[in-house]
């Protein structure tokens, strides 16, 4: 008699990688972020419109400026607006990101 082998069959197959910001770069931080609450971001990160609205500032490279460039990781995490804290690894919107990530 001949068996069929059982498959482990897990969340994540071993040929796609797994979500994580280890292997992503930042990519959620080239997204426009809107500052509306007052976390102690400080000025100099800080993109003002015309009618008073702010953003993370962006810089050429396209990254929000408090990236750091070498390490890809936020240099005032203690005081990233509110919709950084929001952004979850993994979310919808996150895989969206890093399926574009370089
Ligand atoms: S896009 Fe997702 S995986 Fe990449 S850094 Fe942002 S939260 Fe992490
Ligand atoms: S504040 Fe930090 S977490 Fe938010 S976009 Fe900028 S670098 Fe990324």
């Amino acid at each position: 008699m001949t068996t069929i082998p059982i498959k482990q069959i897990s969340e994540h197959s071993s040929s796609e990688p797994e979500v994580a910001c280890s292997t992503c770069r930042a990519s959620c931080c080239r997204l426009e972020v809107m500052i509306i609450t007052d976390t102690g971001v400080p000025e100099e990160h800080i993109a003002t419109d015309k009618w008073g609205g702010e953003t993370m500032l962006r810089l050429e490279d396209g990254w929000c400026s408090a990236v750091d460039r070498d390490t890809m990781l936020c240099t005032i995490y203690e005081n990233r607006p509110w919709i950084c804290r929001e952004f979850e690894m993994a979310s919808y919107e996150c895989r969206n990101e890093w399926e574009n990530r370089n």
